[in-house]
């Protein structure tokens, strides 16, 4: 069985100095990391907060991705894909079930469904031009609705190869609209094309 709450951050803080910060270690030793460790320190361990506060969209009758069921780039009956503006990396996409469910609750019709659909996402990122790696990730913490993210790591930079990528995409400026707005198109027409559906909303 996991620690409780108050026995995890006991066994954490035994770890941190006298302000309970932790020492840096592991990702902020990497030659990957965006941090330069000089100067750098960890923030305070803050006390376990019980109960955690909802995520939004815990109340489906509030919730943002099922009032946005016929926005997106790419669509079937269940499914549908978004790009997200303003990303430091070429493209990020977002594939949301049209219907609100969060993983652990997730049919397994549409579970399998899921599972293909990433793998074809991930292929058609990966066959864009100057695209080394689509990555793949579902965090859960800020919203209830399942929401699967999937970022373009520009050729060669290695740099933000690894678990770092997200938070060098937010310290890159914004990557150009147009050329994002273009490999978009190009990843969901590669989609209707190897797995059906269609580029609106429809019924
Ligand atoms: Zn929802």
């Amino acid at each position: 069985m996991a620690l409780r709450p108050d026995e995890f951050y006991d066994h954490a803080v035994a770890a941190a100095d006298g302000e309970r910060r932790l020492p840096l270690a592991r990702m902020t030793g990497w030659d990957i990391s965006p941090f330069d460790p000089d100067g750098l320190r960890v923030a305070p361990l803050r006390p376990p907060v019980l109960p955690e506060p909802p995520r939004h969209g815990e109340d489906p009758s509030d919730c943002d991705a099922c009032r946005a069921r016929d926005d997106g780039i790419w669509f079937n009956d269940r499914w549908r894909l978004t790009r997200i503006t303003g990303m430091g990396v070429p493209l990020v996409l977002m594939l949301h079930p049209r219907e609100h469910y969060d993983l652990a609750d997730l049919p397994d019709e549409l579970a399998a469904e899921l599972g293909v659909l990433s793998t074809h996402i991930a292929r058609h990122v990966q066959g864009l031009p100057h695209i080394a790696r689509a990555h793949v990730y579902r965090v859960g913490d800020g919203a209830a609705h399942l929401h699967l993210w999937f970022f373009a790591r520009p050729e060669g930079q290695t740099q933000l190869r690894g678990t770092w990528m997200p938070v060098w995409d937010d310290l890159l400026p914004e990557y150009p609209a147009a050329v994002a707005e273009a490999d978009a198109a190009i990843v969901a027409d590669a989609l209707v094309a190897s797995v059906g559906g269609r580029r609106s909303a429809g019924g």
